[in-house]
């Protein structure tokens, strides 16, 4: 029981039996945070069957634990707080880290306020201060700077980082599976899901794929993404959009980039025809490389691109599909 308390969580997102590709992130990155801080780490998965997730997330963590319960079969942000807090209240752990997902962001902070703690999300980096706390670091005013948080107060420190901040590495160490059985009742339950629609054709999270492909007004209509579409499954990617596309409805609003969309931090972000209006760059400023094209030489966006072209996207587009198809 002493390793088991003050442990590292990280709470792996889970969706048709399949872990987010984030969760392995995640572990990677907290394994070296646990050594440093000299604590176990545990990936924490709510559910109600195990299935295969067990095997698949040995690696880094010392234990795999499944909190289970009927009323985990659903996501929902009461029971997965609840489940949080009956398991915290048993073991204590120090850290408790999220991936920053639209999900997490509705558990989280109800996780926080819970423990009567505070929570960073967003976060870049993580590391451990020589007086054994940690120290994240998050941008903030849209990626213009970064902040360097440290907790002052005593555990647990919560935590929610950003998908693609960490590099996934391979871990050998095989973790031990434990069963908790959480007592949640119907009645922690205020809000439940009545129905599940996926919109057709949302291949990819477009938080966590590492090339995205993004159409701005400049594309002119809805009818031409299908380029953008053709473009993206060629570097096996995402398709985004900016404001003025989502606002027109060309594209749906879980495809928009920026402030009051999504975050992404590909390792290639390629914007076509986006003026790149600081609301925009908010939300793809972390992004590794970026290649924009757009016939303005003036337009914002080449202040972020690392290569710029200046000219018509209706002529660049169908000669970097036929350039990358015929390189295939
Ligand atoms: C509170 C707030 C929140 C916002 N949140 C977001 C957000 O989350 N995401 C977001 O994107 N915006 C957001 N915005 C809006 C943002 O400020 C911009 O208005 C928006 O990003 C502009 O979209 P755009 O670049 O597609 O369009 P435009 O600014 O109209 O730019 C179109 C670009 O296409 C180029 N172009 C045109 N034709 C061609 C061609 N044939 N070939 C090549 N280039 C061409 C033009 O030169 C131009 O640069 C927000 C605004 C506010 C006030």
């Amino acid at each position: 029981v002493a390793a088991m308390e003050g442990a590292v969580w990280v709470v792996v997102e889970h969706e048709g039996g399949q872990e987010k590709p984030v969760a392995h992130e995640l572990l990677s990155e907290a394994r070296k945070v646990a050594d440093s801080l000299r604590r176990e780490l545990h990936a924490i998965v709510l559910c109600r069957e195990p299935g295969d997730l067990g095997k698949r997330l040995t690696g880094h963590p010392d234990r795999v634990v499944f909190l289970q319960s009927p009323f985990l079969a659903e996501y929902s942000a009461d029971g997965y707080t609840a489940a949080l807090h009956s398991a915290w209240q048993q073991r204590k752990p120090t850290l408790i880290l999220s991936s920053s997902s639209l999900r997490a962001m509705d558990f989280m902070p109800k996780l926080a306020c819970r423990l009567d703690t505070g929570m960073v999300s967003e976060a870049t980096a993580l590391s451990v201060t020589e007086g054994g706390s940690i120290r994240v670091r998050r941008p903030t005013y849209g990626g213009r700077f970064y902040l360097e948080v440290e907790p002052n107060r005593s555990p647990p420190w919560i935590v929610a980082a950003r998908p693609r901040a960490f590099a996934r590495t391979d871990g050998d160490r095989q973790a031990e599976i434990e069963m908790v059985a959480v007592g949640i009742q119907d009645s922690d339950i205020r809000a439940r899901t009545m129905e599940r629609v996926s919109r057709q054709g949302a291949a990819m999270d477009l938080t966590e794929a590492s090339v995205v492909v993004t159409g701005g007004r400049g594309m002119k209509g809805p009818e031409h993404f299908g380029l953008l579409g053709k473009l993206a499954d060629l570097l096996g990617g995402a398709v985004g959009a900016s404001r003025a596309v989502v606002d027109s409805k060309w594209r749906p609003p879980d495809e928009q980039v920026g402030k009051s969309g999504r975050v992404v931090s590909p390792s290639l972000y390629m914007a076509f025809g986006v003026s790149g209006a600081v609301h925009h760059i908010m939300g793809m400023d972390t992004s590794k490389f970026v290649v924009a094209v757009n016939n303005d030489p003036k337009a914002l966006i080449f202040n972020y691109a690392d290569y710029g072209i200046v000219d018509d996207l209706f002529q660049i587009l169908p000669e970097l599909i036929k350039a990358i198809r015929s390189a295939k």
